[in-house]
């Protein structure tokens, strides 16, 4: 890690990955998914991606070049960002992004295609990336962003490399008390998946999207924790008491379809709630 790599924002959890991506930047493929991670993590290591394929620095990237500059303020000729977070990922805009890759870059790197939040893709904007991605010409690469591949149609994951990046590390929480704080929900909803008490209270703050998001993040660690045998976690703890051997694959459609619904700009407190309530009827003992 060095000064550059903040430059881009990547957090020091994620140096395997950095070096994974120094790797592939040696021998680009044609597509990658980068899962893993929180949401800015994963943007975070796609501009640096998009940054290690054309800054011509000795070490790329420098984070201080025009180049890289201009990616990271997102007005780089050959990066095309499209965030499935903000806004859905339209079939038309991948229309032009396969008319886009059949033309060379227009610089000395590589051109970027970097779907951030991809999940949120429809079947049809899928469909038509496809297409874009099966007869790109040399110079083109797709960088597609996901909590995990499995939210992606298995047609986009069969041509990608993936490469998985850390999981936000629950030992250091962002300072407690800001609006993004996920603790206390979480807190609230384990307590509620306990007791089936509480959590309509807890959730009266109204929380931003940003924090539901870390909500559903921290769980779907905690699932996956579970899933490779570990119970030391209270959803892991949950799920190792409970009878019913299906609950932890509906458990993860329902968190991937939270998250989808968040994309779609829900009230973040609908969606929880709806999440909350559900899980509970599978959790009761
Ligand atoms: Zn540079």
């Amino acid at each position: 890690m060095n000064a550059a790599t903040s430059a881009f924002g990547v957090s020091p959890r994620q140096a395997h990955a950095l070096a994974g991506l120094d790797a592939l930047a040696r021998a680009v493929p044609q597509a990658v998914i980068l899962e893993g991670g929180s949401a800015e993590d994963r943007a975070a290591a796609g501009l640096y991606f998009a940054a290690r394929l054309n800054c011509q620095a000795a070490m790329p990237p420098c984070g201080t070049c025009a180049t890289c500059l201009q990616i990271l303020e997102n007005v780089f000729r050959d990066l095309h960002y499209f965030d499935g977070a903000s806004e859905t990922i339209k079939v038309d805009a991948m229309r032009e992004v396969r008319l886009l890759v059949g033309e060379p870059p227009r610089g000395v790197g590589k051109r970027v295609i970097l779907l951030a939040e991809a999940q949120g893709l429809t079947e049809e904007a899928a469909n038509a990336l496809l297409k874009a991605m099966e007869e790109p010409r040399p110079g083109n690469v797709f960088v597609l962003l996901a909590p995990q591949r499995e939210r992606l149609f298995p047609t986009l994951v069969s041509r990608s490399f993936v490469m998985t990046l850390a999981w936000p590390d629950t030992a250091e929480p962002t300072p407690s008390g800001g609006d993004d704080d996920p603790w206390p929900l979480l807190d609230g909803l384990h307590s509620f998946w306990r007791t089936g008490r509480g959590w309509f209270t807890a959730s009266k703050g109204r929380p931003s999207r940003a924090c539901a998001e870390r909500v559903l993040t921290e769980l779907s660690r905690e699932l996956a924790a579970f899933l490779a045998g570990r119970q030391d976690t209270e959803l892991g703890a949950m799920l190792g008491t409970c009878h019913d051997p299906d609950v932890p694959r509906r458990l993860d459609l329902l968190l991937a379809e939270s998250q989808e619904a968040l994309i779609l700009t829900v009230n973040p407190a609908v969606v929880l709630d709806r999440l909350a309530t559900r899980a509970y009827l599978w959790l009761r003992r």
